[in-house]
Formats: structure tokens, C-alpha cells, sequence
């Protein structure tokens, strides 16, 4: 993202934001709530268009690109608060997440057990409606979901959020395991211990701009961010 504005009607939610995430990284986006982490998000996958500035995805100009050909381009959302299909079956939402590949069906098929094979909680209830499963199921099933289209970039907001610190650490088991397959992060949390702990580099957004930049083991040492969301032990 270069220099990006993303705005709710007239209401500037991101101004002049600018980051990068190169190949087989994972970047994380810390702040607080309201800070523009999700509209940050929003604008990578195109469920935004920015009234400023320019996205550059994989070497193109993505800029005024809809979501669903962003998609089809490599970039998963996992969105806030999960978002699977509720009335679906644990199999129907992962078919989804490999729409793109609904014609080939040996490579649906093989992607799907590649999911199973991660997320083994899943195999035990493929048939099982994802609306009945438990949050951290629920957040697997996104993450699967998402994966099932081999994204070059994997976009996710919050995954800690509402999960025991076990599934959290199961989940970001998982983030680093689809990592080293290949797919590169950009992940959105409001825990920065978690984020700053898989990540390699990080960005600070306040008010809906970045105030801090850098790898994340310096991030962890800066006044601002051990104040603001580390908390000083
Ligand atoms: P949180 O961690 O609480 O999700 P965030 O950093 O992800 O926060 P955003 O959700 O991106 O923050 O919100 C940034 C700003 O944009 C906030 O001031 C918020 O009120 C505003 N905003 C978010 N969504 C909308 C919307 N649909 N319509 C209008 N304003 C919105």
C-alpha cells in the first residue's frame, strides 16, 4: 500500500498508510480499537476501494480492483469474527473457500485433505453445520476456508479474538504452518504480544495512521508500544 486513504462516506478512517509485505512474510498491523487495523484489511482485499493512493499486488497496480478478483488474484480474507457459513456443513465451507478450483475436481479434492490434515478437529466433523461448531472450530474452518485457495496472501483480522490461549496458540500453530507452505501473512491483531511474536516486521497504525515501524523484536522494545499494548511488567 502506498500513501492509501480509506474512508466510511466522508469519514477518513486510514489516511496516507504505506506498508509492505514481501514474499513468505508475516507482517503484523498492531493498534487499538479503532485504530483502522480491519479498514486496513478491508482495503488489501478490496472489500474497500481507496479515494487515495495506490495497492501494488504481486507487481500490478490493484488499486480499483473489485474483492472477487483479488480473490481470484491470490489475497484470502479471513474476516473479523470468523464469518463462516453457519447453516452450511464443515465440507460445504471449505468447498467454498475452493471455488476457484469447483472445475478441477481431483485438485478440490486434494486440497481439501491437505485442510483435513491440518486441522484434524475438522476431519471429526465434516458433516457437522459450522454454525454449531465451538469459536476456535470456527476460526480453523475460516482459516481453512481460506487456505483452500492456496492464497499467495493471507489476510487475518483478529484471530485471538474470544479464544482461550490454547486454541489461540493451536490458530497461530496453523498461521505459521501455512506460512512455511508458501503463503505469505499479513496479520491484524489487537494483541501485540501474540502478533509480535509471529511476525517477522510489524506496523503501529494510531488513529488511522502508521506511528511505528519495524522488525518486530524492536517494536517490542519501543516506549510507545510497551506502554500502549504490551503493558510494562
Ligand atoms: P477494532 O480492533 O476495534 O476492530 P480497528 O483498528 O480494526 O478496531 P476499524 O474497524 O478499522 O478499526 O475502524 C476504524 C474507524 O473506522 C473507527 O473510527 C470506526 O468507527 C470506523 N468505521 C469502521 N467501520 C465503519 C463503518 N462500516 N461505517 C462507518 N465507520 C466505520
Amino acid at each position: 500500500m502506498e500513501n492509501v486513504e480509506l474512508a466510511y462516506g466522508e469519514v477518513p478512517a486510514c489516511r496516507d498508510v504505506s506498508f509492505e509485505v514481501a514474499e513468505g512474510e508475516i507482517v503484523a498491523l498492531i493498534g487499538a480499537n479503532g485504530a483502522g487495523k480491519s479498514t486496513t484489511l478491508r482495503g488489501v482485499a478490496g472489500a474497500m476501494l481507496p479515494r487515495k493512493g495506490r495497492i501494488i499486488f504481486d507487481g500490478a497496480e490493484v488499486t480499483q480492483m473489485p474483492a472477487h478478483r483479488r480473490a481470484l488474484a491470490g489475497i484470502a480474507l479471513v474476516p473479523e469474527g470468523r464469518r463462516v457459513f453457519a447453516a452450511l456443513t464443515v465440507r460445504e465451507n471449505l468447498e467454498m473457500g475452493g471455488f476457484k478450483f469447483r472445475r478441477d475436481r481431483p485438485r478440490l479434492r486434494a486440497q481439501m485433505e491437505r485442510m483435513l490434515e491440518m486441522f484434524p478437529r475438522l476431519r471429526e466433523r465434516t458433516d457437522q453445520r459450522a454454525g454449531t461448531l465451538s469459536g476456535g472450530e470456527q476460526q480453523m474452518l475460516a482459516l481453512g476456508r481460506a487456505l483452500m485457495s492456496e492464497p499467495r496472501l493471507l489476510c487475518m483480522d483478529e484471530p485471538s479474538l474470544g479464544l482461550a490461549p490454547l486454541v489461540v496458540q493451536d490458530i497461530f500453530k496453523s498461521i505459521r504452518a501455512a506460512n512455511q507452505a508458501g503463503t505469505s501473512v499479513l496479520l491484524v491483531e489487537q494483541n501485540a504480544r501474540y502478533a509480535l511474536e509471529t511476525a517477522s516486521r510489524g506496523y503501529v497504525l494510531q488513529t488511522g495512521s502508521i506511528i511505528a515501524a519495524g522488525p518486530c523484536a524492536v517494536l517490542k522494545q519501543d516506549e510507545r508500544v510497551k506502554e500502549a499494548y504490551l503493558g510494562r511488567r
